[in-house]
């Protein structure tokens, strides 16, 4: 397995691969064929940014289908497509900034498919072949504005509604990884990505007929069941096995 990150040194944001001996700086983007710039440093000294810079953040609603007993409804049977504009994104131990407009924004841990090549209407071979990798999502919802609009754009898209990260998991098999939200350290969400009802390959490929996928770009997978709100002044994580924590705190309109 490979890892990689973005983070920031002197003010300025790199990409990097996280090695047992350190980070290595990377020259650009790890989906293209890149070099090593020679700088390394220690991932615990790095501000780690989010992992990438999407032209477009795709959602599945309602992928698993514990998620879709919960709220009522059934498992559909093609995936729900909905996006986030990327000014949603935020980074670990960055903030979710609670709107003012809502009373009840809810987390929902997921994973998160990273693009690594331009594609439009694959073939299934040609739409594995552009899974770059897999990284931690959370699908901030603001539920209530979710379900008072026609549509999902403002329940779904305010300013810092989508943390991602910490890093790029690569080369890995999926398999039967355990997904869990905690909410100030008490599990809240508990599933396996193994319980998702279209796997990511369908996805990519059931997207790609929609709209081009681009490098960079990502597919949040949807979430399990055990939704729930948070307030102010809560920490919640993301943890899927073997990719890492991601970690994100709630604050107030006007912090
Ligand atoms: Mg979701």
């Amino acid at each position: 397995m490979k890892q990689y990150i973005r983070y920031e040194e002197q003010g300025k944001p790199h990409y990097g691969q996280v090695t047992p001996e350190g980070v290595y700086g990377l020259e650009g983007p790890p989906w293209h064929e890149i070099q090593p710039t020679g700088w390394m440093g220690q991932l615990e000294d790095l501000k780690i940014l989010t992992p990438v810079e999407p032209s477009k953040i795709i959602c599945i609603g309602v992928n698993y289908a514990d998620h879709a007993a919960e709220r009522g409804s059934d498992v559909p049977k093609e995936p729900v497509l909905f996006l986030k504009p990327p000014s949603t994104l935020i980074g670990p131990d960055d903030s979710i900034r609670y709107p003012p407009q809502s009373q009840h924004v809810d987390y929902e841990g997921e994973l998160a498919v990273v693009i690594g090549k331009r594609i439009f209407c694959p073939d299934p071979v040609q739409a594995r072949q552009a899974i770059f990798g897999y990284v931690i999502a959370n699908d901030v919802t603001a539920r209530d504005l979710q379900r008072s609009d026609e549509q999902w754009t403002r329940g779904k898209g305010f300013d810092t509604f989508c943390p991602v990260g910490p890093v790029i998991n690569v080369d890995v098999d999926l398999g039967s990884r355990e997904i869990e939200t905690r909410l100030n350290g008490e599990a809240k969400q508990r599933s396996n990505v193994s319980n998702m009802v279209f796997d990511v390959e369908y996805l990519v490929h059931y997207c790609a007929q929609v709209m081009t996928l681009l490098p960079g770009d990502i597919i949040l997978t949807g979430t399990p069941s055990g939704v729930g709100p948070m307030t102010p002044g809560d920490t919640v994580e993301v943890e899927i096995e073997g990719f890492g924590v991601l970690r994100n705190f709630i604050v107030a309109p006007g912090e």
